[in-house]
């Protein structure tokens, strides 16, 4: 028998053979050492081919320290990246602070602090809390860096030569005390389509539609609350109903959207495309570069969403391989999937691939938007000024960082709004991490070590209860995949916490405590599939509690670290009988009744 592939010619020729039968054959030669020639047509054979992809999450915005409830997008990449990472997949991910536009003007105006010194302190302390929380991505940049500022300038002047910006002198909102004109945030007043007071000059946030200021109703300028005159300016403005046709082609062919985006951006187009202002009377943004715009700046929401591009260019300049972001965005088998709230959608689903399209450079358009539903704080909307909600700073001084991954992804709005309750907090905490998961790998290690002295015992002869489990091992990472493959991050957690449940059921049936000294063979077996159980939950668990994973995979005695391939090996990649584990503790305590009405009383105020 050859050892490898490489010792038989013959061998070798199969292999050809057989990957070019089977796509699934990508990468062969890295998986195939062990096989024999007669399994080689298999596709469970090798490794799925290596796919690629742009993971993009919304850039926060950042005269604030995010909130949960928008940190969740930051957290859904980098838990979808690592499940990426261990299929072997190639990636970047990125996403980075959004610092121009008016909010930040707004605010330097009102504590008079410059806004370059607002962003840098709010982009060093999201970049340590990303740390702190072991959010990873390929790159987590910034708006105001030069590369951004570039790459938004050439996709502008690119749009201009290719036709599709005209200038226009409009009427814009004006405010006489404080001699500005009002664009986007500086005005606020009542949704010309949903009625809703407190929308603002470019979005309503309660129906998600794309405004424009002088749309809405009883208007008033946000500093100094002045009732606006209006006054003409000329803009250049961004001709999307040119790229109707192209659009509408697009978005009915990505029947893979999920409704609300699906809906939203059909509705859009039902409602007929808009020209769009491009450009903004504000200083605090990248200078518009058409000819004559001298004094412009571009709408932040424009160059915002040009960032996906202009991070992968920057990753790319600061690896030393330029043209390597091309590779990402040029490629038409890259998926470019978008971690964002579903307020973003038109930004995603027709802003930015229009963009794309009118740069008339050959860019991968959103191949999916993960576009969840709103979060709420006890019922309440997130307000930062009300300080209703969890801001991600004081959520550490709550509960350590896994435990919030868990708990925000456990939560996740994927269909429907989530309520984000201190009761719920103690429910998953308690019931899900504690006694579901934590129970069951520390019940399972303690028995091997008091009992078996630390060595997993043999595997002896299944019965129907065992070799169910063990499929249901063998299958997890097809399942819980599959839940991964569909952005339904929330049900690949759940689906993780009931194998931890099926766990303990099976152990609390079995009672190897008991069977240990009338049955010893079937005791040794309970014990040997249940440490298949732990591996299989530790390496699952891997995207959404890094850290926990690998201190399972230490106490289990096992190199702590998570590898691409990792994956697939769940069930095929058995811990042997013998194997010495490590030292058995408890991964989680339980948050008792008064540590709760502790959190919700003093939660701290911002
Ligand atoms: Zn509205
Ligand atoms: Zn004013």
């Amino acid at each position: 028998m050859p050892t490898s592939l490489y010792d038989e010619p013959g061998l070798v020729k199969s292999v050809l053979e057989a990957k070019s039968q089977s796509k699934q054959c990508g990468n062969f030669f890295e998986c195939a050492t062990d096989l024999t020639a007669s399994s080689l047509t298999k596709s469970d054979c090798c490794l799925p081919e290596k796919r690629k992809w742009i993971v993009c999450s919304a850039w926060p915005y950042v005269n604030t320290i995010p909130h949960l409830g928008t940190f969740i997008q930051l957290l859904s990449a980098d838990v979808f990246s690592r499940y990426l990472t261990m299929k072997g997949d190639e990636y970047v991910s990125v996403s980075g602070s959004d610092e121009h536009g008016t909010p930040i003007e707004v605010e330097a105006i009102r504590t008079g602090i410059p806004p370059k010194q607002l962003t840098d302190k709010y982009h060093k302390t999201i970049c340590e809390l990303l740390d702190k929380y072991d959010v990873k991505l390929t790159n987590y940049t910034r708006t105001d860096n030069p590369t951004h500022v570039r790459v938004v300038q050439d996709v502008c002047n690119k749009m201009y030569s290719n036709g599709y910006i005209f200038e226009q002198t409009t009427e814009l909102f004006y405010c006489k005390k404080c001699e500005r004109f009002l664009p986007d945030r500086f005005v606020e007043g009542e949704c010309p389509f949903c009625g809703y007071d407190g929308a603002r000059g470019d979005q309503c946030e309660s129906c998600g539609r794309v405004l424009e200021a002088l749309e809405l109703k009883n208007a008033k300028c946000v500093v100094c609350g002045t009732k606006p005159e209006t006054k003409s300016s000329k803009h250049w403005f961004f001709d999307l109903p040119k790229l109707e046709g192209k659009l509408r082609t697009y978005l009915e062919a990505s029947t893979q959207f999920p409704s609300n985006a699906r809906n939203f951006s059909m509705r859009w187009l039902e409602e007929g495309l808009k020209a769009r202002a491009l450009t903004r009377d504000n200083k605090w943004g990248i200078p518009a570069p058409f000819p004559g715009a001298e004094d412009k700046t571009i709408y932040v929401w424009i160059e915002a969403v040009l960032g996906y591009v202009s991070a992968v260019v920057e990753w790319a300049e600061k690896n030393g391989k330029p043209e390597e972001w091309k590779k990402f965005w040029f490629d038409k088998s890259t998926k470019n999937v978008h971690f964002i709230g579903k307020d973003n959608i038109p930004f995603h689903t027709i802003i930015f691939p229009a963009l794309l399209m009118a740069s008339g450079d050959d860019y991968v358009l959103p191949w999916q938007v993960s576009s969840t539903e709103f979060i709420l704080y006890e019922s309440q909307k997130f307000s930062k000024s009300r300080r209703v909600g969890v801001w991600v700073d004081e959520a550490l001084k709550i509960a350590d960082a896994e435990y919030w991954r868990f708990i925000l992804m456990a939560m996740r709005p994927e269909t429907k709004d989530a309520n984000f309750t201190w009761q719920e907090f103690e429910s998953l905490v308690n019931s899900g991490l504690n006694d579901a998961i934590g129970n069951f790998i520390n019940r399972t290690l303690t028995f091997i070590s008091t009992r078996y002295g630390g060595e997993v015992p043999g595997q002896g002869t299944y019965d129907d209860t065992d070799s169910h489990l063990m499929n249901e091992i063998k299958q997890a990472p097809n399942r819980v995949g599959e839940f991964f493959e569909n952005f339904r991050l929330r049900e690949a957690l759940s689906s993780i916490v009931e194998l931890a449940r099926n766990g303990n059921q099976y152990m609390s049936t079995r009672e190897p405590w008991h069977l240990i000294k009338k049955d010893e063979k079937k005791a040794a077996t309970t014990l040997y599939v249940s440490v298949q159980l732990v591996y299989a939950i530790a390496v699952l668990l891997a995207p959404f509690m890094p850290r926990t994973a690998e201190k399972i995979l230490n106490q289990l005695g096992l190199e702590n670290t998570i590898v691409a391939g990792m994956w697939e090996n769940i069930g095929v990649h058995l811990i042997h009988a013998g194997h010495k584990i490590g030292n058995p503790e408890p991964l989680f305590r339980k948050v008792s009744a008064s540590e709760i009405q502790k959190m919700r009383i003093s939660k701290p105020h911002r």
